[in-house]
């Protein structure tokens, strides 16, 4: 199954995309976390992407499609796979689509995870996540039985840059800007696929894995 994911920033994808993945067996492409693991690695990637990241704003779309279409020519993507955070513009939107064409696949789902500005800002000015595994904890909704410790292996949490309230209005006004058109693009093929994003975890997850199995909509 090829599935797109896409919310805002704090709609919580990240979730949800780990639920998918494990329930449907396929590969979890998340830009973002490439783009971090890159930074990390001190790759040529990693710095061009640093400077963009930091703003809050988004790494140029030749690079992102680039590093897209590189990780979906591998091997794992075979069966599907679901793309978190790609794509996020119209470009990227058209590039996928011919990429995929060249190789006989289309996107079958692209799946929406609505949630309100205001509770978009509250969630993601308290999001915390292990520097060991990258697990995600939030001081509010979802809190890490120590504070500033992961449950899972007792790594120390921090806040990513981009999660800092100085960032976030600009991170959100980025996105909301460029990911409109992108939603009117999957909208007018009629493949767009909304979810309340603003309910229990359990519950969302429950709305999408109908959606994919193809109960409702
Ligand atoms: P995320 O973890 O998806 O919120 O992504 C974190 C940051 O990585 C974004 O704020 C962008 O700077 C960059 N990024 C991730 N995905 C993309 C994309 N599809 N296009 C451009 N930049 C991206």
């Amino acid at each position: 199954m090829n599935i797109v994911l896409m919310g805002l920033p704090g709609a919580g994808k990240g979730t949800q995309a780990d639920k998918i993945v494990e329930k449907y067996d396929i590969p979890h492409i998340s830009t973002g976390d490439m783009f971090r693991a890159a930074i990390k690695d001190g790759t040529e990637l990693g710095l061009k992407a640093k400077s963009f990241m930091d703003q809050g704003a988004l790494v140029p779309d030749e690079v992102t499609i680039g590093i897209v279409r590189e990780r979906l020519s591998k091997a794992d993507c075979e069966d599907g796979f679901l793309l978190d955070g790609f794509p996020r513009t119209v470009p990227q939107a058209e590039a996928l689509e011919s990429l995929l064409a060249d190789i006989g696949k289309r996107i079958e789902h692209v799946v929406n995870i609505k949630v309100d500005q205001d509770e978009l800002i509250a969630r993601l000015t308290g999001r915390w996540i292990c520097k060991v595994c990258g697990t995600a904890y939030h001081t509010v909704f979802n809190p890490p039985q120590v504070a500033g410790v992961c449950d899972k292996d007792g790594g120390e949490l921090y806040q990513r840059e981009d999660d800092k309230p100085d960032t976030v209005k600009n991170r959100l006004e980025v996105n909301m800007e460029q990911t409109q058109p992108l939603l009117d693009f999957y909208g007018s093929k009629g493949v767009l696929e909304n979810i309340n994003g603003q309910q229990d975890i359990q519950k969302v997850f429950a709305d999408i894995d109908a959606l994919l199995k193809g109960d409702r909509g």
